[in-house]
């Protein structure tokens, strides 16, 4: 039996026993139990390829930044009700705030010998799970950012995190993730906020250090800004990723905008700056279940090569052909449109209809942390058990997130080559 069929046997076993269908509906549920499987070992032991659409803000090990915050007798929890300023369950290293504490924060080594339960409740708020789901998933969704950026931009903290999280990325079998990032700043111990320059410097010393164990391992960044903003703000934004650019040639990628597409301001409204940009544009477009959201549209026709999500596209044929045609790729996140309830259904994911006509398609995971999933080995697995896909549509879309790089697909090529013998 060929590995091929193996995978295809297992598939089947396991749904055979998924009467409740559990891995369509709510995988959170379903993972536990299917991390136990010979057929989730298969996909743990695959090589990856490239992670093309991840948020480094959202992309790290929750358990691991709360043990990290245990560990350290200097940050605090703000226990009180929500404030404009505060979230309920917000992390804060004391060097974030350049002075006094403020009312309402405890510190959280304090707080939890008191109250055991206060780490769960703090994971808990710190991620999204299926009962949270509702109309007003997106505020939800962008306050948990929150709860942990004054923590995790703590420098000796972003270091720790980030270096484990690219070193278990090149253990899953990574050769490399694009992050996106919104402007971040690092602050140091005396709260000296780093700048843009030091934050990419930061992240690409972690870079090597982890090319010293895994030397084909990179990291890329696309700089990002929020949808819905005033289109008079965006040409700044841009000139600062021209400039980043510029200095950072090999590491700065391009220009994308991220935030509900649905809050009023499509690429339309923002084409006229976009069109004039002297920068890539990268895109989230069609992350969306609105009938009048036309983003990829107007995506193509600012020639965008590589759109986030592209959820939906199928709608639009003519569009999907255009896609198809141009070679446009599409960076597919299946669990992250689960959870913030595009597709109620895994089965009912367009990508498994674009992956069988040919598109270029690419699988990430978007927000990892907050979602409680692997860098991309759950979304591999469940694209391949929910949208009935062979291992060899899985292989293409590993190989599309290389970029047609012939020296990146031939080591590709050879660890694909070892794993189905090893299989
Ligand atoms: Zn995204």
């Amino acid at each position: 039996m060929n590995i091929e069929q193996k995978a295809d046997k297992l598939r089947r076993e396991y749904l055979a026993h998924d009467v409740d269908r559990l891995v369509f509906n709510d995988f959170q549920k379903a993972l536990p139990a299917l991390q136990q499987t010979a057929l989730y070992d298969i996909f743990r032991r695959m090589p990856k390829g490239r992670l093309m659409h991840a948020h480094i803000e959202a992309t790290f090990d929750l358990r691991y930044m709360l043990s990290l915050a245990l560990s350290c007798p200097d940050v605090y929890v703000f226990t009180s009700p929500e404030t404009p300023e505060f979230r309920n369950m917000q992390l804060a290293h004391k060097a974030w705030f350049e002075g006094d504490i403020p009312a309402g924060w405890e510190n959280l080594r304090v707080a939890v010998a008191a109250q055991p339960e206060l780490k769960e409740k703090i994971f808990v708020m710190c991620t999204s799970d299926k009962e949270n789901i509702d109309e007003n998933i997106w505020p939800k969704f962008e306050a948990i950012f929150d709860r942990f950026k004054a923590v995790n931009n703590y420098k000796p903290f972003f270091v720790a995190l980030y270096t484990e999280v690219m070193m278990r990325m090149a253990e899953e079998g990574l050769m490399g993730v694009d992050f996106r990032y919104i402007s971040q700043t690092i602050f140091d111990e005396d709260g000296r906020r780093l700048s843009p320059e030091e934050y990419i410097d930061t992240v690409k010393e972690i870079e090597t250090k982890v090319r010293e164990r895994y030397p084909w391992f990179t990291v890329r960044l696309i700089y990002c800004y929020y949808k819905g903003v005033p289109v008079e703000s965006v040409p700044e934004r841009l000139e600062f990723a021209r400039r980043m650019i510029e200095k950072y040639p090999d590491v700065i990628l391009g220009f994308d905008m991220v935030g509900d597409e649905d809050c009023g301001k499509d690429l339309k409204y923002y084409a006229p700056v976009l069109r004039e940009a002297q920068v890539p544009v990268i895109m989230h477009a069609g992350e969306s279940v609105n009938p009048d959201n036309h983003n990829v549209e107007y995506a193509l026709e600012l020639g965008i090569k590589r759109i986030g999500h592209g959820m939906n596209l199928y709608r639009y044929p003519e569009v999907e052909k255009k896609v198809k045609d141009a070679g446009v790729m599409l960076e597919v996140c299946p669990l992250s449109n689960q959870l913030l309830g595009y597709v109620p259904d895994l089965s009912q994911h367009p990508a498994a209809g674009y992956i069988k006509r040919g598109l270029n398609v690419t699988i990430s995971s978007d927000d990892c942390a907050i979602f409680d999933t692997a860098f991309i080995t759950d979304d591999l697995l469940l694209a391949y058990i929910c949208w009935d896909l062979s291992l060899a549509d899985i292989k293409r879309c590993l190989q599309n997130s290389q970029q047609g790089d012939p020296q990146l697909l031939s080591i590709f090529e050879e660890q694909w080559k070892a794993f189905e013998e090893a299989i």
